[in-house]
């Protein structure tokens, strides 16, 4: 193995440690959430019966839900990838295994930093959540939340930051990578009581690809510019599908799976939105940025 193909396969093992770190935290925010909001009682009913709470708690869970997908379905594909590895030590592979084997580690490549950018964004969001369900409380010392709240923060910096992993799964946004993964969970059935959820996710799919169309071939600072945008598209996609095929035989994910939908249909609308309507004019509003300093004291 040549040196650069070596490091970057050491960056993305600890990227995928890190992954799985922030799923830890979210789950622990979570836990931390719906316990206390069971517990504490305001105006005379415990508050998660309030509807602003428990919105916050679903949301909590399906993020971290569709985190967790995410993080088992990108480990799959190291898996086989690392497997074939193994047997190669071992014995010669056959074409077929070998056409496999780099299929398998394209995958990979693909999905980790789709899976260190959004669980470790989904663990931020998640204790900011948490904490703000526990009230005063959560800012002092007397709860967990405030250790996971801090343990949360780095995850989205240490290694690579979020911008980042962008820059390194913007490649599948403009090759098609992701577009092509996502048309084949289309292909995976399910039941007749989930085609809505389905037909939401084709729509955003057609947006999808849509919204890459209107960026593809601008200057590359405009494609820089749209980048997490068109990353996050895809992600709630690949999420939402991972989420609607789990929920086919396991029914502990229907809720989040139909949550999680909903949410990212809204949350691409605006990102298409904001695409659709982007001048290079406010491009260069932006970036006149550039030119302030700070004051003198
Ligand atoms: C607790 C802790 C433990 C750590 N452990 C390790 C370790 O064990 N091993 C190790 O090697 N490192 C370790 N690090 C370092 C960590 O990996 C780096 O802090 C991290 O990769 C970010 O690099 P930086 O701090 O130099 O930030 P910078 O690279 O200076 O980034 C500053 C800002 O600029 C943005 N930015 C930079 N380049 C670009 C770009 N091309 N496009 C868009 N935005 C960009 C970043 O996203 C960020 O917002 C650790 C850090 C901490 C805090």
């Amino acid at each position: 193995m040549g040196l650069i193909k070596y490091v970057m396969s050491l960056m993305n093992g600890a990227r995928l440690g890190v992954g799985a770190q922030s799923v830890g935290i979210s789950e622990a925010a979570y836990r931390e959430a719906l316990k206390y909001a069971h517990e504490r009682a305001q105006f005379g009913k415990p508050i998660i019966q309030f509807p602003a709470v428990y919105e916050m708690l679903a949301v909590i869970k399906a993020k971290l839900q569709a985190s967790r997908a995410l993080l088992y379905e990108t480990t799959r594909f190291v898996d086989v990838y690392k497997s074939y590895n193994f047997i190669a030590e071992e014995r010669k592979l056959t074409p077929e295994e070998r056409t496999e084997a780099k299929q398998f580690q394209k995958l990979a490549d693909m999905f980790t930093p789709m899976l260190k950018l959004m669980s470790s964004e989904y663990s931020n969001q998640n204790a900011y959540d948490s904490l703000q369900i526990h009230g005063g409380s959560g800012f002092m010392k007397e709860y967990p939340i405030e250790r996971i709240y801090r343990d949360a923060r780095i995850t989205t910096i240490y290694e690579g930051t979020s911008q980042l992993q962008v820059v390194a799964a913007q490649r599948y946004v403009t090759t098609g990578g992701y577009l092509n993964q996502i048309r084949e969970y289309e292909k995976v059935p399910v039941r007749a009581e989930f085609e809505p959820l389905k037909k939401i996710l084709v729509r955003m799919t057609e947006q999808y690809e849509q919204a890459v169309a209107m960026v593809a071939g601008q200057e590359n600072e405009y494609i820089d510019f749209h980048a997490r945008r068109l990353v996050e598209m895809a992600s709630h996609i690949v999420m939402s599908y991972l989420l609607l095929i789990d929920a086919q035989t396991d029914e502990s994910f229907e809720k989040s799976a139909e949550i999680y939908i909903g949410k990212s249909a809204a949350w691409n609308d605006e990102r298409y939105s904001y695409i659709k309507d982007f001048t290079a004019s406010d491009l260069a509003t932006f970036a006149s940025i550039k030119e302030e300093t700070v004051p003198e004291a």
